[in-house]
């Protein structure tokens, strides 16, 4: 009987895993569990649902070659949720303890603990080495502060692991290039771009796919096209893919927007990262790295690791610190349900067809896609959060509750009232036009706010404002927007 149940959840790939670490091969069982109840609770991408299951399969056959006793559970045998499947491997190898890493998600682990507290088995559950802050680290930082700003972690980020210093000052003499990062592509579009990183399905992936498409048909996207890295190899390989080829540019258009290029400059590897297939210090020190062989340039080098280092690990910090209250907070109080267009993208508005097309097509769309297209609209027109937060979770492959959540109910959203940012980030169909070519094709008018052809972008950004333009012009940050909005007739 082994003592030691080290119970691997599907994001926890990471080969350091600290609750492997704390035994042995001799003393204990690992166990993996696929379900149903997982891969569906929110109605998921196929291809996200394939890049989790693929990476855990790899990761069982991986740890059985190391001479683990590895209990893998597939979806097959239709267990209904993780804490039925802890609840067999215990009932069968009778362990002393269950060692887990901290879950991503607060329901997880809430769920881990009823079960073994029902049990009367201890349970040990290891801080999560994969992140540079710890859970308690951050709540240090935050401890007393009225404010939480992403500018100040990542600054004492910065300092405390000694990314991107000179001595004790900002290398380049500041801490944020954001100003040289906002491009627009102009009217020629985007310079040449690299071909999409991609890894042909081995046979494991192609298993994965088979039983994703027998268990879960009706749900939305397509396999065909599955090119996502599921072992630690493949997400290096896709990382050195995008420091030699696109990091130099992914700076300047990191903003940008282009009809039928969903992937640009970006990396790609926040799907690996978050199932923790890479080490976010592999990954920012291949960019530094890239910087000081003068391969990439620093506005670039910088504002790609403010994303890691700063923004990844802050609203870890804030999704933990604020559990499990932050999941139902809807500070505008808005309750409209998801327009149909959401799982089909047959709508009139280009912008979002074109985003939520790439999104279904490719469970991917980049940040400023999902920010300001999705999001953006998601804020005006009045969704409820919470349809909007399972939205979200359920067709980006990358998504994992403690990043997606702060991310789209803080950021996207204000739902959370100002907690992670100081303002909503509501924009006009004057922001999409400037940083895309949406809007070429699309029968709307951008410049338009009033009448039978106005942007619909336009004249729900005047809404939101005015029903909110009390709360509004008590923000400082606000104060213009409110400005303009009184200049209108009624
Ligand atoms: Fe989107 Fe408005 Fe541009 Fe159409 S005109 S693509 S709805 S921003």
């Amino acid at each position: 009987m082994a003592r030691d149940l080290v119970f691997i959840l599907g994001d926890q790939l990471d080969p350091g895993n600290p609750a492997l670490a704390a035994t042995d091969p001799s003393r204990a069982r690992v166990l993996m569990v696929e379900t149903k109840g997982e891969a569906g609770h929110v109605w998921s991408h196929k291809q996200r649902i394939t890049a989790f299951l693929s990476a855990m399969r790899h990761r069982a056959r991986r740890l059985a070659g190391e001479g683990w006793d590895v209990e893998y559970r597939g979806l097959d045998e239709e267990l209904g949720s993780l804490s039925a499947g802890l609840e067999a491997a215990v009932a069968r190898c009778r362990p002393d303890r269950v060692l887990v890493v901290q879950p991503g998600e607060w329901r997880v682990e809430h769920a881990l603990r009823s079960t073994c507290g029902r049990l009367d088995l201890p349970l040990a559950v290891f801080p999560d080495a994969h992140f540079y802050a710890t859970r308690e680290e951050f709540a240090a930082w935050a401890r007393g502060k009225k404010r939480l700003v992403m500018e100040f972690f990542y600054r004492e980020m910065r300092r405390r692991h000694d990314v991107l210093m000179d001595g004790d000052q900002p290398e380049g003499g500041r801490w944020n290039f954001d100003t040289e990062n906002r491009g627009a592509f102009g009217r020629k579009g985007p310079p040449e771009l690299p071909v999409r990183t991609g890894f042909e399905p081995d046979a494991v992936t192609r298993g994965v796919m088979a039983d994703v498409e027998r268990h879960f048909p009706d749900h939305p996207g397509r396999l065909d096209d599955f090119r996502w890295p599921v072992t630690p190899e493949d997400a290096r390989a896709a990382l050195d893919r995008f420091i030699d080829e696109r990091l130099p540019l992914f700076g300047r258009y990191q903003d940008a927007m282009w009809e039928g290029e969903p992937f640009l400059y970006h990396a790609l590897i926040a799907q690996a990262l978050n199932l923790k297939l890479l080490d976010p210090r592999q990954v920012v020190d291949a960019a530094v790295g890239a910087y000081r062989a003068g391969r990439a340039p620093l506005a670039a080098t910088e504002g790609f690791v403010r994303q890691v280092l700063g923004w990844r690990e802050f609203v870890r910090g804030i999704y933990w610190l604020h559990m499990p209250g932050y999941a139902g907070l809807n500070h505008f109080g808005h309750d409209l349900p998801l327009p149909d267009f959401f799982w089909n993208a047959e709508t009139d508005l280009n912008c979002l067809k074109q985003v939520i097309g790439d999104t279904l097509e490719h469970g991917y769309a980049h940040h400023i896609q999902r920010l300001m297209v999705v999001g953006n609209f998601a804020l005006i027109a009045g969704l409820l959060p919470q349809a909007v937060c399972d939205w979200f979770l359920a067709v980006y492959v990358d998504a994992v509750e403690w990043v997606e959540l702060p991310n789209t109910l803080g950021m996207a959203l204000h739902g959370d009232g100002g907690i992670v940012g100081s303002k909503p980030y509501a924009a006009s169909g004057a922001y999409i036009r400037r940083m895309s070519n949406y809007c070429d094709g699309c029968r709307f008018d951008p410049g338009s706010r009033s009448g039978e052809n106005a942007c619909p972008f336009n004249f729900l950004y005047w809404d939101f404002l005015a029903r909110h333009r009390d709360a509004f012009s008590a923000n400082p940050r606000m104060a213009l927007a409110v400005k303009n909005l009184d200049r209108l007739d009624d």
